[in-house]
């Protein structure tokens, strides 16, 4: 993921007290401070702040996760103002969350049990957004280690290292030998998943029902403490499916939960496809195929088509991305918004327009709005 660079007339100066918004609610933003800029009489870490009319004039919005600068604490009434708000280095639109640097993908072992295409169509989903992506199996208690053995050679086949835990158990289980008699060691405590969120801002997705809330209510024992204190300030709920709220580790960095959802459907166009599977990639990297516009079905000379796991993963989420391209030229305002062209291998092909905002390819701004449609199919559900 690149960052981006503070212009540095935007940057925040020693002086000034900077935080992180970690709820927004109407016109009020709940910041947390830096602690190392706190001033020494101030009895907490956490402003309610207003907008300065100067960034609402220039339509300049604050989000949940934005790096902000604060004017004119008021240490007593807990109050500030925004006054800045720092670029962001990414930014998703719904949730809408800024500056987030990961997802972490919860699926459970069993109970349910593990749906490879299921979990691959999270995969991609997530991988679509360009965030970095980690893979967490829960309840693995419910299995036996030789299943959990099986589960993890099979997912590092798929590009990823998944952790694997057991909230119930309040157990992580480590590959540490390759002992056939013992070849999992459990720990005692969250090392290597808190590793992980350290210092990052974390969105925790996966479907429903697999421990994402428990994992959560593990996690910060605090939370419902804090969520009782802060719905008193602001006058809301956690739970509602638009409500995005930070929530900080105590062993660092910042959670936050996005609501559960159970298909999530691929709307990414054909040829962006391949870049989400980690297998395909590592492919193009040692070699590539003869046609630069290789959808990887029949062409020849590809260096992706062959036996691997996932391949039949992709061939069906390309199928569904092409009926769904194809689709989208049938309607005569999506029509528009498409061009065609004629591919090396002479093939006729439909492309989007860079002019459509919506179908822009290159935008990360944009790739990022792929996790706004996970929480829209479960506003409709
Ligand atoms: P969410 O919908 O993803 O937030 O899932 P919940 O946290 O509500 O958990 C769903 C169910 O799974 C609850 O009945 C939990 O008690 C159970 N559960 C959570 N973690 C574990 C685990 O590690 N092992 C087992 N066996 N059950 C678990
Ligand atoms: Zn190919």
């Amino acid at each position: 993921m690149s960052f981006v660079e503070y212009p540095s007339s935007r940057r925040a100066t020693s002086a000034q007290l900077t935080g992180t918004v970690m709820a927004v609610q109407a016109n009020f933003y709940q910041v947390y401070l830096d602690s190392e800029l706190v001033s020494p009489a101030a009895e907490t870490s956490i402003l309610l702040c207003t907008r300065r009319t100067r960034l609402k004039k220039i339509g300049q919005k604050v989000m949940v996760g934005d790096r902000v600068g604060i004017e004119d604490p008021d240490w007593k009434g807990q109050r500030g103002a925004i006054a800045d708000v720092f670029p962001r280095q990414t930014e998703l639109s719904r949730p809408p969350i800024a500056n987030a640097n990961q997802i972490l993908l919860v699926f459970s072992i069993a109970e349910p049990d593990l749906d490879p295409v299921a979990l691959s169509r999270f995969l991609v989903k997530a991988e679509s957004t360009q965030l970095d992506v980690k893979l967490c199996l829960n309840k693995c208690d419910l299995i036996k280690t030789e299943e959990l053995q099986h589960w993890f050679e099979r997912l590092q086949g798929w590009g990823y290292q998944p952790l694997l835990i057991s909230v119930r158990q309040e157990l992580e289980y480590f590959l540490e030998s390759r002992n056939d008699a013992q070849p999992f060691t459990q720990g005692k405590t969250d090392s290597a998943l808190l590793q992980q969120l350290r210092d990052k801002i974390t969105v925790i997705s996966g479907p429903s029902g697999v421990g994402k809330s428990s994992l959560i209510n593990r996690l910060i024992p605090k939370i419902d403490l804090r969520v009782g204190k802060v719905s008193g300030k602001l006058g809301r709920g956690r739970h509602t499916t638009r409500h995005v709220e930070l929530f900080e580790l105590p062993t660092g960095g910042l959670l936050a939960d996005s609501p559960g959802f159970n298909q999530p459907t691929l709307d990414c166009d054909p040829q962006q496809l391949s870049q989400y599977f980690p297998e395909i990639q590592q492919r193009l990297t040692t070699g590539s195929c003869q046609f630069n516009d290789c959808l990887h079905r029949d062409e020849p000379n590809c260096v992706v088509r062959g036996d691997w796991e996932r391949y039949d993963h992709y061939l069906e989420f390309l199928q569904e991305a092409i009926i769904r391209q194809e689709a989208m030229i049938q309607q005569p305002d999506a029509e528009s918004s498409l061009k065609s062209k004629t591919t090396s291998g002479g093939k006729r092909q439909y492309e989007p327009k860079l002019a459509s905002k919506k179908y822009r390819r290159t935008s990360r701004r944009l790739q990022h709005q792929t996790l706004q449609d996970l929480c829209e199919e479960i506003d409709e559900m």
